[in-house]
């Protein structure tokens, strides 16, 4: 006779005994499993903290592995995967360290803050806003040349905490769980190294050390209503010990640092061969904390940045997968948008590849796609909410390389003359 023993399951969530680490059991053969119970008690502590006012609890650590994480960046990150799994890892990491600090036996863990490396519009701040998203954490988005270090006409170093705090609706202490991401660091790099011709250095080391600051964790006062800070004022004040700092340049000229560091030291002799653009790329991910300071940084600010992250420039395939394959996809977008006026935007294969390669000459990575759909729609979105009979835009390679207008449908089946109607209101 053969013997099958009865399979328990969770009755919420369907995992079976051997998908979890335990299952209760409750009577009537009614099971719970350890990842629903951890569910629950987040969902009831959220609860509380809504009640209170106090929302910052991160029920992170229960729902995400780093799988999970990248799993869901996939979902609006094309290409980058070597940065998208260090990331995972890295932000995981974060956030448990976060947990762990409440734990009684506290092992001191160094936070991991995060610096990307690589060309203009190859996703650097999708990457931080995209993680912000999946762990609805609040985010300030900030340029490092628009900071200066007090006392100089720019936006002070605590104006980005502000605005953390602002992302968070005031509420500091979600704030301080929470990912500031700063663009261009490496434009305020120590002058010295890179360009000795200039001595006056305003908006270089100072401004590095300001921010050091904050990234190395300090409690810091911040005037509420941002601007310079008086006497007598109030100040707001916020810990950023557990701030996720996520730092990003293109860092220009530093695969130059990195050919003649691996150059010296290597028998393979990076800088004796011929080099394809793709051995150019990989430099960067040979990118040790020496380089770094020998471009610029100040040696402190890259010891408080343990995680570096290369991406590589966007190709062609990855640059037509932008347009169509995220979930808030470009032509998702214009789409939706046209589809509110009621009109249907038709966008050939033909015409993706030639914005894609419209991008690639314009060095701007996925940042120029924007502006050239924009551009090819731009006569129709201006004519479709005065125009009903407007149906339908199609939108062919021709109209990408600027060699023909868009072709638009009235309902009637017809052609529309949009540039007739053009002329006629100007
Ligand atoms: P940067 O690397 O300069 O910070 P961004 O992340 O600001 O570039 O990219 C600009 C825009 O280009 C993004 O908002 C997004 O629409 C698109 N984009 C860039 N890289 C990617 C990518 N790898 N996957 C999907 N979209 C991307």
């Amino acid at each position: 006779m053969s013997f099958s023993p009865i399979k328990h399951r969770c009755n919420f969530c369907a995992r079976s005994h051997e998908e979890v680490e335990r299952l209760i059991a409750g009577p009537e053969h009614i099971h719970i499993c350890n990842f629903c119970v951890d569910l629950c008690h987040s969902l009831l502590q959220k609860e509380e903290a809504k009640d209170t006012g106090l929302d910052s609890q991160l029920d992170f650590e229960l729902s995400f592995s780093p799988r999970q994480i990248l799993q869901r960046l996939d979902e609006y990150v094309i290409g980058q995967q070597d940065a998208k799994r260090v990331l995972s890892v890295a932000v995981y990491n974060h956030y448990k360290r976060i947990q762990a600090a409440d734990d009684p036996i506290d092992v001191e863990l160094d936070k991991s803050n995060i610096l990307l490396l690589g060309p203009t519009g190859c996703g650097k701040t999708l990457l931080a806003q995209t993680l912000a998203r999946i762990l609805d954490v609040p985010i300030c988005i900030t340029d490092a040349t628009a900071l200066t270090e007090a006392g100089y006409v720019g936006e002070d170093v605590e104006n980005i905490l502000l605005r953390l705090i602002q992302a968070a609706d005031g509420n500091i202490e979600r704030a301080e769980r929470g990912i500031i991401y700063i663009d261009e660091i490496d434009k305020i790099s120590r002058k010295s190294n890179s360009n000795p011709s200039i001595t006056r250095d305003v908006s270089g080391e100072g401004v590095q050390q300001a921010l050091l600051k904050i990234i190395e964790g300090a409690l810091a006062n911040v005037p509420p209503q941002g601007g310079r800070k008086h006497p007598h004022q109030e100040f707001l004040q916020i810990d950023t010990r557990n701030i996720l700092f996520i730092v990003g340049g293109t860092f220009s000229g530093l695969d130059e640092v990195i050919r003649q560091r691996i150059g010296a030291n290597s028998s393979i002799g990076f800088g004796s061969r011929k080099e394809t653009p793709e051995a150019q790329d990989d430099l960067l991910g040979l990118v040790s904390p020496e380089d770094l300071v020998q471009h610029g940084m100040i040696p402190e600010m890259v010891g408080r940045l343990p995680v570096l992250v290369a991406l590589k420039p966007l190709e062609l395939d990855d640059l037509v997968r932008i347009m169509i394959e995220p979930k808030n996809a470009l032509i998702r977008q214009y789409e939706h948008l046209l589809s509110l006026d009621n009109v249907e935007l038709v966008f050939e294969d033909a015409a993706m590849r030639a914005a894609a390669e419209l991008a690639l000459e314009r060095d701007t990575g996925a940042r120029g796609l924007r502006s050239i759909i924009e551009s090819c729609l731009l006569n129709v979105m201006f004519e479709a909410p005065s125009h009903d009979e407007i149906n339908k835009v199609v939108i062919s390679e021709n109209v990408i390389r600027g060699e023909e207008p868009p072709k638009v449908y009235s309902r009637d089946g017809g052609l529309f003359d949009l540039s007739g109607k053009i002329d006629t209101a100007a």
